[in-house]
């Protein structure tokens, strides 16, 4: 009979136990988020997306030498000599290449750099052709990717850029941004 009593007494502890587990989880702030429309801001030094500033380069081609995949070229613009000119007449990433190894911006000799790491996590491609983003001067610095079917550079529609997402902020939950 004590032997009943114990049993009853252990398991009914057992039980508040998992209750209280479950009344304090119940109370804490939410930590999911309705994606897509609601996203998480990744911290600063999270390797997304490439982006890349036509407009300040100086062609000066150190990233493509440093990036280990072959996956940058350019050309610098011509001046009325006929010399190279320190400006950039177009400038292209394979990001289908790309091991996101962030040499490229390492090796830019400028601050802010030239070419960057975004915080940009989504990506969704249709074709190899569309992993390719070229900028060329008045480009935007999300660049553009080929259109195989039309044969033109257009923006990257139906990319999302998760810096014109609102971000989550929630002072009493994780870090967000
Ligand atoms: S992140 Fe690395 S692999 Fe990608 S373009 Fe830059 S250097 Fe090349
Ligand atoms: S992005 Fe930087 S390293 Fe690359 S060519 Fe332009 S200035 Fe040079």
């Amino acid at each position: 009979m004590t032997g009943y009593f114990h049993r009853i007494a252990r398991d009914s502890w057992a039980v508040c136990k998992g209750m209280w587990v479950t009344l304090r989880t119940l109370v804490k702030p939410s930590i999911t988020v309705q994606y897509p429309t609601e996203k998480l801001t990744p911290e600063p030094m999270f390797r997304g997306v490439l982006l890349y500033d036509v407009e300040r380069c100086t062609a000066c081609g150190l990233c493509a030498k440093a990036c280990p995949s072959n996956c940058i070229s350019l050309q610098n613009q011509v001046n009325e000599a006929g010399k190279r000119a320190p400006k950039a007449a177009w400038y292209a990433i394979d990001l289908g290449r790309c091991s996101w190894c962030r040499l490229c911006e390492e090796s830019c000799p400028f601050k802010p750099k030239v070419v960057w790491h975004s915080i940009d996590y989504e990506l969704v491609f249709w074709s190899r052709d569309e992993m390719v983003r070229c900028w060329k001067p008045g480009t935007p610095l999300a660049g553009w990717v080929h259109d195989p079917k039309k044969d033109a550079f257009r923006d990257p529609s139906g990319q999302v850029v998760i810096q014109e997402v609102p971000a989550r902020h929630d002072e009493k939950g994780p870090k967000h941004d």
